[in-house]
């Protein structure tokens, strides 16, 4: 961070458009499918629908992937001629909603497939939807018996069915037998449905060969996660978050600090305060085991993450990068989200989805 961080904001979170649109030009070479789709659920990842989406756009991004048929609006607003896929199923009654936004079910049952191409006759107009099959999750989708049993019914054409999914269970650990059984089980399928595209890989799948199919759908790899866990990342990182010091205090050795006194100084330190807590989606977890940068060096977080508040151990820091108002980073340079995750005894993904509203937010491209 070069300025300080704005007045009336406790951290500024940067996000890199040209990041982000360099990683889904990567994904597409990684993945080598004739197309290459963004996911952007969860207001895409945390980044912002209303930027992150037109900014693939531009990239040459044709196909959107969202799990609510609310981000699908939000989508459509923001890429006007996209394709728009929304995963999380067709509840029912929903379809004058989705078809008034050109908006594609992901139908997951017969029962979804059946409203849909009740509604596709009613409108004598036949609209396009994905069908997603369960190879292993048990979560969402039709079991691959009932996807098998359904080929060559004429409800498959009048459900506008256009692409066969499924979604990997493993697919960031190497070699795992289950990605190979997904595999399997996928190309029965496909092999049942020869005139359908199909979509297999998220951002860890597109790293398998075995698992290329029409149409990536990569989501947290686009926005700097680490595809690859055990390697080094290929990615470009999106996010940053930087935040001012507060305040800065010298304490004596037996000194507690932060509520319920969890933490003692083991000697003479130096703490430095945060304006940032677990109400922006730091979470309160990373208690003894977070840490920020300030002017280079790792700094522990010491007592408990507080609402708005996080206590720093800057006593390794050189006296000249400490100061009011100096910088501190919490995610970016060597604290990727990756890193972030594991210090809070979660993933990166849950790091960036519940990144905060009260940030400033700065896009740059
Ligand atoms: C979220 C999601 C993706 C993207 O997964 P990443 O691991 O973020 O790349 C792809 N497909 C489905 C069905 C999803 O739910």
């Amino acid at each position: 961070m070069t300025e300080p961080t704005s007045i009336g904001h406790g951290g500024r979170l940067t996000i890199d458009l040209a990041s982000l649109r360099a990683n889904w030009r990567h994904l597409a070479e990684v993945a080598d499918c004739p197309e290459t789709a963004a996911v952007i659920k969860a207001d895409a990842y945390g980044c912002g629908i209303a930027k992150a989406a037109p900014a693939l756009w531009r990239e040459g991004c044709r196909t959107f992937f969202v799990a609510h048929l609310s981000e699908a609006l939000t989508a459509r607003e923001a890429v006007p001629d996209a394709a728009i896929y929304v995963l999380n199923g067709f509840p029912p009654g929903s379809a004058p909603a989705y078809r008034s936004a050109d908006l594609r079910p992901v139908l997951g049952s017969s029962d979804e497939i059946a409203e849909w191409a009740a509604a596709n006759r009613n409108e004598g107009v036949i609209r396009p939807a994905a069908f997603h099959v369960d190879t292993g999750m048990n979560r969402l989708g039709l079991s691959v018996p009932e996807a098998l049993s359904l080929a060559g019914d004429p409800v498959v054409a009048e459900a506008g069915i256009d692409l066969l999914m499924s979604h990997l269970v493993n697919a960031e650990v190497e070699g795992d037998p289950l990605t190979g059984r997904q595999v399997a089980d996928f190309a029965k399928l496909r092999a049942a449905y020869p005139n359908l595209r199909a979509s297999l890989a998220n951002s860890s799948g597109d790293f398998l060969p075995a698992c290329r199919t029409d149409l990536a759908r990569p989501g947290y790899a686009l926005y700097g996660g680490n595809p690859r866990p055990g390697h080094d990342n290929p990615m470009r990182p999106v996010v940053r978050l930087d935040a001012g010091i507060l305040q800065v205090r010298a304490v004596e050795a037996g000194a507690t600090a932060g509520y319920n006194a969890r933490w003692t100084a083991p000697g003479p330190r130096r703490l430095a305060t945060l304006s940032l807590g677990y109400a922006d989606g730091f979470p309160r977890s990373s208690t003894g085991r977070g840490e920020a940068l300030v002017g280079g060096v790792r700094c522990p977080f010491v007592g408990t993450v507080s609402m708005d508040l996080i206590i720093l151990d800057v006593t390794a820091v050189p006296e000249h990068a400490l100061y009011r108002g100096a910088p501190a980073t919490l995610i970016g340079d060597r604290l990727d989200l990756d890193t972030v995750g594991r210090n809070a005894g979660t993933i990166g993904y849950e790091i960036l989805t519940g990144l905060g509203r009260r940030y400033e937010r700065v896009y740059r491209d």
